[in-house]
């Protein structure tokens, strides 16, 4: 006797077979789904965070929590991953107000 089987069901359609690359977070160092970090390059001399992900530039990644900040800072992971020195630097500061209190508008800092 023969029995049909079902078709099998189609893929949940939110992955679409698409992986998300890994990159890793210059504070903890652990490799995480790009799409989680936050995406820092390095442009007109200093380090920015781009938001969009799209700059046409080096990127390095961390996650978004003010633990990874901190052993970033500490151990200077932006100017490592970039080989890139500015002492003035805003970033970790920047980063920290990111992750601590986020703004939808992004303006509320900007004067
Ligand atoms: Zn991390």
């Amino acid at each position: 006797m023969k029995t049909r089987l079902p078709p099998p069901l189609p893929p949940p359609l939110r992955m679409k077979g698409k992986k998300t690359p890994l990159r890793r977070c210059v504070g903890c160092r652990e490799m995480k789904g790009k799409t989680s970090l936050i995406r820092v390059v390095w442009a007109d001399g200093d380090f920015s965070v781009d938001k969009p992900g799209k700059a046409q530039a080096r990127g390095a990644y961390i996650c978004p929590n003010s633990e990874c900040l901190k052993k970033a800072q500490k151990s200077k992971g932006f100017e490592r991953s970039f080989k890139r020195n500015n002492p003035k630097t805003v970033i970790y500061a920047q980063l920290i107000m990111e992750v601590t209190n986020p703004c939808p508008n992004g303006l509320s800092s900007e004067r």
